[in-house]
């Protein structure tokens, strides 16, 4: 297990950060996923660039492109040969004694580490998706690392043995507690606008891409909760999800057959068919 940090690729063994580490104390930091297919990291770009934009929002002062320069070292050293991987970072505002301002001329802690990890061509999966308040902050356009409302409304998903817990603010869908939500009604996308209640992900504008190229309809306007059995399809988007169709979502069901509605499958098929092109530009 290899994992680079501050500029050196360490056993994870030896890889140490300070107590004192914002990332540690405050949550203070920013993370990204992407994945590296076959033909290069998928969307490498937007995952970069989204990463840079995160930090310029909380003013860390950290520029990815040196990040990004030790993307091969790291994979050379994993030995994966073509396999496939996932690729995690993150980018802390740095070790300083605990204090809420932004401490000065700090370095920021960078950490990456890559996983062997494989996507199915199509995500086959239909998921089964509870509703939960959506009790997290005003900011989730901001790719936090500090997670706490995500992973406890993924949990309750997890204990009613569900795949996704969708959240609901002010009677209105936002998103997954890690993925984003679309939904389909007389053959138009409706999809969340990318504002501060959501974080705007990189399957979500591509998606939104791939709508544009089928000249399927798309309008970024919010569902409200009571409207959800008056839909015809809904799906979930992510990197490590791709496309998921959704069977249940709260108490409606989509699908009793197990089957995939035809606009959702027509967009994975066309999302597959976008992960054999080098995206990674
Ligand atoms: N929404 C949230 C809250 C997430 O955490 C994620 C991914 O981690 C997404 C949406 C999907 O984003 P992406 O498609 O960039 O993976």
């Amino acid at each position: 297990e290899k994992v680079f940090l501050n500029g050196t690729i360490y056993s994870s063994n030896d890889a140490h950060i300070s107590v004192f580490d914002r990332g540690f104390l405050f949550g203070d930091g920013i993370y990204e996923v992407m994945v590296q297919l076959g033909n290069g990291i998928f969307y490498k770009k937007a995952h970069l660039d989204r990463l840079q934009e995160n930090l310029d929002k909380i003013n860390i002062p950290y520029d990815v492109s040196h990040l990004e320069a030790q993307i091969n070292p790291l994979l050379d050293s994993y030995n994966l040969g073509d396999k496939t991987c996932l690729i995690y970072m993150q980018v802390t505002r740095g070790v300083a004694p605990r204090k809420h301002a932004y401490p000065k001329d700090v370095p920021a802690t960078v950490m990456m580490y890559a996983l062997p990890f494989s996507l199915p061509h199509i995500n086959t999966k239909n998921m089964q998706v509870i509703l939960q308040p959506d009790f997290r902050w005003h900011r989730c356009d901001i790719k936090s690392i500090s997670l706490l409302g995500n992973i406890m409304t993924n949990e309750a998903a997890m204990t009613q043995n569900a795949d996704e817990a969708v959240l609901v603010r002010d009677g209105i869908i936002t998103e997954g507690s890690h993925t984003n939500i679309f939904f389909i009604k007389d053959e138009k996308v409706y999809t969340h606008p990318a504002n501060e209640h959501i974080l705007d992900g990189i399957t979500r504008k591509i998606v939104l891409e791939l709508c544009r190229d089928l000249e399927i309809t798309v309008m970024e306007k919010a569902i409200p909760a009571d409207k959800i059995s008056s839909m015809d399809e809904a799906f979930l988007t992510g990197t490590t999800t791709q496309i998921a169709s959704i069977s249940k979502l709260g108490e409606h069901v989509f699908h009793t057959s197990g089957a995939i509605g035809p606009i959702t499958l027509k967009l994975q098929e066309a999302f597959a068919k976008l992960k054999g092109l080098d995206s990674s530009t």
